[in-house]
């Protein structure tokens, strides 16, 4: 069984972002990250500073939280981070399918693994210029292919800007039989502050006037719930 680096495990809760939003799921978060995004609100996940205070855990540790905390209930688990690409989930993935779990992962797609063809939902959330990073396209394309055999791929993009938006349009044709979501970017990621619910909604509204102007009717256009819920709260 896979040695996992966990940043945090929490939940139940419900997903805030993306294809399943709103879907109650436990967060099994990894630590350690090939990018570093200018906005992270998961910094605790990816730097160094933060290391030791991640876990090393036996996928069979992580499996006894999850069931824990879902009451052995089957429900969803979402891997993110960080990036959860860095590490080996065939294990985990392998205990919960035959228990009835669901698994989802979101990852930038800079790292493919074979164990993308065994989830539920592989979230894809390339990152546009705003990030600081720039996107291997190569390397994207080759998560795809390892999640060929997964049972959904999605697309989600992060928007904060007009640059960001030229960007996602030109970025989503490359693959126009994906679904896409799309959501504003919240640029205050302290967990101290107090998130103030108007600005999120006039940033929602800006990205939902943009591509109706533009009659891109392709995306789906979502806020994150959570932040509207929790703030940048951690745990939740
Ligand atoms: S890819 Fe995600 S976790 Fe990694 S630095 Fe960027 S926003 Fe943070």
């Amino acid at each position: 069984m896979s040695q996992l680096r966990i940043a945090e495990i929490f939940g139940p809760t419900v997903q805030g972002e993306g294809a399943l939003i709103g879907e109650p799921t436990v967060f099994v978060r990894t630590g350690g990250c090939d990018y570093r995004c200018s906005w992270c609100d998961s910094l605790h996940a990816v730097d160094s500073e933060f290391r030791h205070t991640w876990a090393s855990m036996t996928t069979q540790d992580v499996w006894a939280k999850v069931q824990r905390l879902s009451r052995n209930t089957p429900l969803t688990v979402s891997l993110s981070g960080g990036n959860p690409a860095i590490q080996d989930f065939t294990d985990l993935i392998a205990l919960g399918h035959a228990s009835g779990y669901r698994f989802a992962c979101e990852t930038q797609g800079s790292i493919a693994k074979p164990w993308f063809g065994n989830l539920d939902t592989l979230v894809l959330s390339p990152k546009p210029p705003s990030s600081g990073e720039t996107v291997d396209w190569a390397a994207f394309d080759k998560c795809l292919d390892a999640a060929k055999d997964a049972a959904q791929i999605v697309i989600k993009i992060v928007i904060f800007d007009d640059a960001d938006y030229a960007w996602a349009r030109a970025s989503a044709d490359r693959y126009p039989h994906l679904p896409l979501y799309l959501q504003p970017g919240n640029l205050e990621v302290d967990p101290e502050v107090a998130v103030d619910p108007q600005i999120l909604a006039d940033k929602l509204l800006w990205l939902v006037d943009k591509t109706m102007a533009d009659s891109w009717f392709a995306p789906r256009i979502l806020p994150q719930l959570h932040i509207l819920l929790w703030g940048n709260k951690r745990g939740v």
